[in-house]
């Protein structure tokens, strides 16, 4: 089932032209209505499609000097809904929607969700945060639009989620990866059984996530696990999302135009090959937001689309250009820690990297779990000092650096209700 058929699979030309007629009515509303921009696409700006390369870029850090409402395009009372980033790296930053906004962003998520396999009538249980983070409402209002029915279950408990998901066996579930495995833990904790529940789709993001945590989630709740992306600086979940090939996610480019630039000198990256998403608001009115430099690490991925929907596909986040870290010269991201890790399979997908920046010569500690199986097998953790050496041997060959690893008792890393905290520096 394809949500929107007429926008999903415009061919080439026609979207296009939606494309560049969307462009050109988005930087006259910008300039005709926010100062920042009036100041930045003078009259003669362009503002072809071909051209967009030519246009200023907007950073997060343009959006805090213009803290809270500075970058918004309509008076505050027509302003219907405020949100705000979830703050991961700094001061949040506010958005606003008009009334039509909430709508193109309730549309968007529909056609994500139907993509991961939603369908009328089916349950959803949604336990992403409700409130100023944009995953809890971004999801429900998506739900009532495709006609769901929708548990906001939110950041309680695990035990209170645990009960709603045994006792009203909803078909599908969304959350972080990261709360979602959290969950699963504690409902077998707890004698339960996570893939006896009845689901039929997971939808997970907010968080960077490796295809070693997409097979723990798909073991655990026993049904596929969907990558979805968004942010609050766009318009919240909804800007991209897999379909049932799984093959990149399709970004709504109708509403969000992506392009990927090369993050040190901000040349337009083509070919497939990985840079940072850029992405331009094409109908937002409220707070429309031109090449916004999302620090997000993508490539494109070539080629037409098993499902028939012709909108560019982009590949699973590798994470934020900020998240990379220096450790003695050697640069890294934790999503690579991930994907070394996961691939063991004794271990279990809760880790920590710890950076000490204290002495000198930084180091980096790793703070894994082994299963509870692993763990009995061995007689204790003290057992297990060849499994420790495998991962510091595998990490050493991976990332080109050598780590000291920990192994620590299982369940006892901190487990978060939202987004998850891999990397601790201290300095
Ligand atoms: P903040 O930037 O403060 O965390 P948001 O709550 O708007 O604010 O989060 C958006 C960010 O979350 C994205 O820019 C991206 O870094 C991350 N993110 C969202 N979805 C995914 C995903 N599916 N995979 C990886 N990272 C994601
Ligand atoms: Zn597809």
């Amino acid at each position: 089932m394809i949500w929107n058929r007429d926008a999903e699979t415009l061919d080439a030309g026609a979207r296009a032209r939606l494309q560049g007629a969307r462009l050109r009515e988005t930087v006259a509303w910008a300039r005709a209505r926010v100062g920042f921009y009036r100041d930045r696409l003078p009259a003669t700006a362009p503002d072809r499609l071909e051209d967009l390369a030519a246009l200023p870029f907007t950073r997060k850090s343009d959006l805090r000097a213009h803290y809270p409402f500075g970058l918004f395009a309509v008076r505050l009372p027509d302003i219907a809904r405020l949100h705000a980033s979830s703050g991961t790296k700094g001061k949040p930053t506010v958005v606003g929607y008009t009334r039509e906004d909430l709508d193109v962003w309730r549309e968007v998520m529909a056609r994500m969700m139907v993509a991961a396999g939603c369908r009328p009538g089916d349950l959803l249980h949604n336990a992403f945060g409700y409130g100023l983070f944009t995953g809890g409402l971004g999801f429900h209002q998506g739900a009532e639009r495709v006609g769901m029915t929708v548990v906001p279950a939110s950041s309680a408990p695990t035990a209170r989620h645990r009960l709603l998901l045994q006792d009203f066996r909803p078909a599908g579930l969304c959350a972080t990866p990261s709360f979602a495995l959290h969950i699963a833990e504690a409902m077998r904790a707890a004698g339960g059984a996570p893939d006896g529940c009845g689901l039929r789709y997971g939808m997970y993001g907010a968080e960077p996530w490796s295809e070693g945590i997409r097979r723990a989630l798909e073991d655990a709740f026993g049904c596929p696990a969907y990558d979805v992306y968004g942010l609050s600086e766009i318009i919240g979940p909804g800007v991209a999302g897999e379909c049932e090939a799984r093959d990149g996610m399709h970004v709504a480019d109708d509403h969000f135009l992506p392009e990927i630039v090369d993050p040190a000198s901000d040349a337009p990256v083509e070919g497939g090959r990985e840079g940072e998403l850029v992405l331009t608001t094409l109908t937002k009115r409220g707070m429309p937001v031109i090449r916004y430099r999302t620090g997000d690490l993508t490539a494109v991925v070539p080629g037409a689309c098993a499902c028939g929907r012709t909108s560019a596909r982009i590949r699973r986040i590798k994470g934020r250009s900020d998240d990379m870290l220096i450790v003695r010269g050697v640069n890294l991201y934790p999503s690579e820690v991930e994907a070394t890790l996961l691939a063991v399979t004794d271990l279990a997908p809760h880790y920590q990297l710890i950076v000490d920046r204290r002495e000198t010569m930084a180091t980096l500690e790793i703070e894994v779990e082994p299963t509870e199986a692993t763990v009995a097998r061995a007689g204790g953790l003290a057992g297990l000092v060849g499994l420790r050496d495998e991962i510091a041997h595998r990490l050493r060959a991976a990332l080109g650096l050598s780590v000291r690893v920990t192994l620590v008792a299982p369940r006892s890393l901190p487990r978060s209700e939202g987004k998850a905290v891999r990397v601790i520096e201290r300095r």
